[in-house]
Order: structure tokens, then sequence, then C-alpha cells
């Protein structure tokens, strides 16, 4: 009898931890900088209580301190608790793990910067850099995001909404960047996939992340390529070129929206003077050879525009005979802090270049600014996404095919 309902007890514990295992979602590795090795670099990292450290030769051991200070300098780690020398670290990878006497508590800081999960420091044979990632839970990660790529000020819709969008777009790169690469994180920090600044305390932020929790979009049981951007000027991206919409046919939406236009960014327009202009276009590095024997600017003019409005190609003549010319991505990039869009016209008037667009982002997939007026407007989340992301569907993070993170 006693053996039967010890079987019974470890079955039903067992059924719990499963349960559990399925629940829980999975960790995500957020690169927070590259360092170049060999110039000075300190990072004080802190805990509530103590740390566990670990290297990949050396079991996990107990640090009795709650401040560790690393320094990095020709190509080595140094290392020391709150008081003592520092000691070389003789290991190519360092993770570091916080303890706190409650879970709420957990926080880990670097050069003063809240983050939830853990940091590790690794060299990459790779890059030659010195890698910072931070490891830690996707729902944490998404609450952290909404801060960054939403307005706390937003409804609560918006934000439940941007959850969605924000998940499926990490655990998009979290499927790919496993399949794709060896690189030891699978996401950017910035822009270049989306921002994420560490921790923060907006309460009903976390209670956006809470009810879409796991939930992602999908197109025939793949997760999507959730891209975002804060307004789409009216573009439709099924007319760009140069997109492979094969693979991700839900970006090309054939629909416009206009529900951004009273946005500030909808259009927008820029002045500089040549000499502003040609400076700036000189800073952007992979521009900078092209412009060895430039003299007077003569003319600019687009050459190359797709249906959508985006620009691919721009010439520009200068004083005696002497031409250039720049694909539409590096021009943007180049004056990306004054020009928002790929999507504009060009004028040269009186030795001044007028700049005059649409739209703040690369205009595809879900737009910002046009959800935010259809929240206003009492749509539903599901339709809002269905619109920006034709033909998707909302589904749970652990029957995605592709998911396997
Ligand atoms: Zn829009």
């Amino acid at each position: 009898m006693q053996l039967t309902y010890k079987i019974a007890a470890k079955l039903f514990l067992s059924l719990i931890l499963l349960n559990q295992a399925l629940q829980a979602s999975p960790n995500i590795k957020v690169l927070l900088g590259e360092f170049d090795p060999t110039k000075k670099q300190i990072f004080n990292i802190q805990s509530e209580k103590e740390f566990l450290l670990k290297t990949p030769k050396t079991k996990q051991f107990l640090l009795r301190s709650n401040k560790l200070q690393i320094l990095l300098k020709n190509n080595v780690l140094y290392g020391r608790g709150k008081k003592g020398p520092l000691k070389k670290i003789n290991y190519q990878e360092i993770e570091i793990k916080p303890i706190a006497t409650h879970k709420n508590s957990k926080t880990i800081l670097i050069n003063k910067k809240p983050y939830h999960g853990t940091l590790s420091l690794k060299f990459c044979p790779k890059t030659e850099k010195l890698l910072l990632i931070n490891t830690l839970n996707l729902e944490d990660y998404v609450y952290a995001v909404l801060l960054a790529e939403s307005y706390q000020t937003w409804p609560h819709e918006m934000q439940k909404i941007q959850a969605i969008v924000s998940r499926t777009y990490a655990v998009h790169q979290m499927t790919t960047s496993r399949r794709s690469s060896n690189k030891p994180y699978n996401i950017k920090c910035n822009n270049f996939h989306q921002r994420y600044t560490g921790k923060h305390n907006y309460h009903h932020l976390r209670r956006a992340v809470d009810e879409t929790k796991n939930l992602i979009l999908t197109h025939d049981g793949n997760v999507v390529l959730a891209m975002f951007d804060a307004c789409c000027g009216g573009s439709i991206p099924a007319n760009m070129t140069g997109i492979d919409f094969s693979k991700a046919p839900y970006l090309a939406r054939t629909t416009p929206c206009h529900f951004c236009k009273n946005y500030a960014l909808y259009n927008w327009k820029r002045t500089f003077s040549e000499k502003q202009f040609i400076s700036k276009l000189l800073a952007y590095s992979p521009l900078k050879n092209k412009f060895r024997s430039t003299r007077k600017l003569k003319t600019i003019s687009i050459t190359e525009r797709d249906k959508a409005g985006v620009v691919h190609n721009i010439e520009l003549t200068f004083a005696p005979a002497s031409t250039i010319e720049i694909c539409g991505s590096d021009f943007w990039r180049s004056l990306n802090s004054d020009v928002r869009s790929q999507n504009f016209s060009i004028k040269h008037e009186n030795n001044f270049i007028i700049i005059e667009g649409k739209g703040f982002g690369h205009q595809i997939g879900f737009c910002q600014r046009g959800a935010r007026e259809l929240v206003r407007r009492g749509w539903p989340l599901k339709k809002i996404l269905a619109f920006y992301y034709p033909e998707t569907k909302i589904s749970q993070l652990k029957v995605v095919k592709n998911a396997n993170v």
C-alpha cells in the first residue's frame, strides 16, 4: 500500500515537472556589446548577494561578494571580488550568475545598468572581439523590449500586439541563428534587430506580456519573420523589388496602410547645405573611397526607384566631369539620423539639397503608428495582426514546427 502511494506520488510529481517544462519559456542570448580586446575596458558587475561563476573547464564556483570587477587588457581578462588584487582569468569565456535572497531581486547590474538573467564574456575567434552576452528567459526579454520598442503610454491592446510581434521576431532569430550561424548569441540589442535596454519596472507592460505568454505568429506552421517599423508612410510592401517574398509571403502586403497618416513622420522634409550633405556621405565608411576625386557638386538625381517608392540608386555628378553612383540603402544609412526612410525625392536648389520623404523605417511588416490608430478605432488584436501580416495566425510557441529553441 505504502509502495503504491510512493509510485503514485512520484508519477504525480513527474507530471507536474513535465507540465512546468512545457510551459517554461526558452532562454534567449542577447549580444549587449562587442569589444576590441586590445583596448582597455572595465566591467563593474553587481548582484544583490553573491555570484556563481563558471568557465568552460571549471565547475560552477561561488564568489562570496556582491561585486565583481572584470578588466580587459591586452587580450586577457582579469577579475576580482569586492577586495583583493586582480587575478588573471585563464579562460576564453566566463559565465556570471547572480545570487539573490528572493527571485524578484535577482538582478545583475553591469556598469550600473540592470539586467534579467545571466551574463557571459566570451572571446570570439572569428571576429577577434570580446562579446558581452546576456542570457535570459524569453518572456523577460519581451517585457524588457516593450519599453524600448513601444511607448509605455500606449494603450494595453497596443502593448499586447507589440509583445506578440517582438516575441515572434525574437523566436525567428533564435531559430535562424542556430541553423545558419555558429554565433554564440541569437540577437543584437539594437535597431539591427530590435532594441533591448535591460530590466525595467513598468508593471503594466508585464501584464501585456503575461496575457500573451508564448503567443507568436506563424505562417504554414512556421514562425514568421515579424519585421516592424515606426511608420510605413503608405508604402505597399508587395510593390518593393529586391526582396524574396517567396520565403516570407506574409510580408508582401498588397493593401496600403494610411492609418499612420497623422503621424509627424508620415511626410517629412530635410534640407542640407551642399557641404553638410557631402560631409555626411563621407562620414559613412562604405562611401568614403567613392569621393576621392570630387570637387563641386553639379547634379543629384534618383536613377532607380521601385513601384513602392523605394529608392534603389542615386547618381551624383561633380565638376569638372565625374559621376558617383550610390545605392539607395547606403544613401539612407549615411543620412540615417535625418533621412527617415528609403522612400524619398531629392531636389538640388541654390546650393541646398532638399530631401522629402515618407515614413520612418524600412516600411515592411507591422506599422506601429498605423496599428496604434487601428487600436483607437477598436479593431481587435487578431484583425490588426492579420492586416499587417496577411495569412498568418497566432499560435502557441510549443506547437510551432521550426521553433525548436
Ligand atoms: Zn502605416
